[in-house]
């Protein structure tokens, strides 16, 4: 939805991963955003203008003196429709340029006069991201606000190369973007906040469903709402903590005050908290599906036959990956969805996720914590475990809250 009716320009600059970029045009549609591209010379080395204009539906811009706005100058007269520009791939070049406020081509001139917010995903040869220059150039465009995603690390396009500088993979560069145009959360104010006993630590907290596509109409997904992890979330503030929320699809309001990344896929939310590290601790309240169709079909599936059968593989497990990664915050608390034997698989979850803390709730049923404003807990530990009655999903979250600080400062 944060794309929705969003206008992004995207600059294909000249560098081999400009044949990514054609993808990243048709993702950033799917969101619903228009796609405006501005292609460099050296980029139609490699994309033709006929490509980018087939597949964005709307005039392609690459040259100063051109184009459908006689009247106006066509930089300015585009910019002002920008909420978000994209450079992808983002050369040497183009990075050393903007740093130093040139304007020698449209999308340097775009770049000048742009007010919205600039998200470069840098492309290039090991050696020259390395370089001094660039580095410096980097460091002075973040200073200026420039917001930047990748390069990755691995093979380059060249034989026998590797090293840094690899564009980013285009759900990467979507999700960033989507970040980017997300609305700012108002600070929370010393009035509100009860205490400071977490002040300069961070917390991830994940909450939601996540939604696995089956084709462009249809998904798997689960009935949570969001509302546990928001209210963690909210309590931890409340008590100091910077917090982040990567949250899935939720149906309870956002916390007005808490910063929120949002997120489809599990394959995102594992993106989405990786990209947070480091933090002090991560809760994981989201209900992330299991299983995902191993590949989603581009095309509206037919009704064919009486039978139909999906082919699913595992997601990541998140919390998992995060606990046992060499980036593990202090403190990973995860939940247990149970509907029996509640303990016992709370506890082999304890064990087999390394997680420090499980919060078992009971989805069985009537009962179900799912979509409820109530949960009925049990917290459970390597040291022991408590069960707390059925509470409020906000008083819970103040006392988890209390439960975490204590477990945090006895690590
Ligand atoms: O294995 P199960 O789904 O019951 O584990 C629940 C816990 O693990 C929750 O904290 C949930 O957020 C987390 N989880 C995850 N990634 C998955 C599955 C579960 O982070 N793919």
């Amino acid at each position: 939805m944060i794309l929705k009716h969003k206008a992004i320009g995207l600059i294909i600059g000249g560098g081999i991963a400009a044949y990514k970029s054609l993808d990243l045009i048709r993702r950033l549609q799917d969101c619903g955003a228009a796609v405006h591209v501005i292609l460099t010379p050296a980029a139609q080395q490699f994309v033709t203008k006929l490509s980018a204009a087939a597949l964005s539906h709307l005039p392609v811009q690459s040259s100063l003196f051109e184009g459908e706005h006689s009247e106006d100058i066509n930089h300015i007269a585009l910019v002002n429709k920008l909420d978000l520009i994209i450079v992808a791939p983002a050369t040497a070049n183009r990075l050393a340029s903007t740093a130093a406020g040139l304007a020698q081509d449209f999308a340097g001139a775009l770049l000048l006069a742009a007010t919205c917010p600039v998200l470069f995903a840098p492309a290039m040869n090991p050696n020259m991201w390395a370089k001094p220059q660039i580095q410096r150039a980097i460091h002075r465009l973040q200073q200026d606000g420039y917001a930047f995603i990748g390069p990755n690390s691995g093979a380059m396009a060249e034989k026998h190369c590797e090293g840094m500088g690899r564009m980013s993979e285009v759900p990467e560069i979507v999700s960033k973007t989507k970040q980017l145009l997300l609305p700012k959360a108002t600070p929370i104010t010393n009035q509100e906040l009860t205490s400071q006993e977490l002040k300069g630590k961070k917390f991830i907290v994940t909450t939601g469903a996540t939604l696995e596509p089956i084709d462009p109409v249809r998904y798997i997904s689960n009935y949570s709402s969001g509302k546990q992890g928001f209210a963690i979330a909210e309590a931890l503030q409340k008590r100091g903590a910077s917090v982040v929320v990567v949250c899935g699809i939720v149906s309870a309001a956002a916390p007005k005050h808490i910063e929120l990344v949002h997120v489809t896929t599990a394959a995102e939310m594992l993106d989405a908290v990786t990209e947070q590290l480091p933090a002090d601790g991560a809760i994981f309240a989201a209900a992330v599906c299991d299983w995902r169709v191993a590949t989603a079909a581009d095309q509206k599936l037919k009704k064919q036959g009486e039978t139909m059968q999906l082919h699913m593989v595992k997601n990541p497990d998140i919390l998992q990956i995060i606990a046992t990664s060499p980036g593990r915050p202090k403190l990973v608390v995860g939940f247990a969805a149970e509907t029996e034997n509640h303990l016992v698989n709370a506890r082999a979850k304890l064990h087999a996720k390394q997680a420090d803390i499980i919060i078992v709730n009971n989805v069985a049923g009537a009962d179900s914590a799912f979509n409820s404003d109530y949960n009925q807990i049990s917290i459970v530990e390597a040291t022991g475990e408590q069960h707390l009655p059925k509470l409020s999903k906000q008083e819970l979250g103040q006392k988890l809250t209390d439960f975490i600080i204590t477990a945090y400062n006895n690590l």
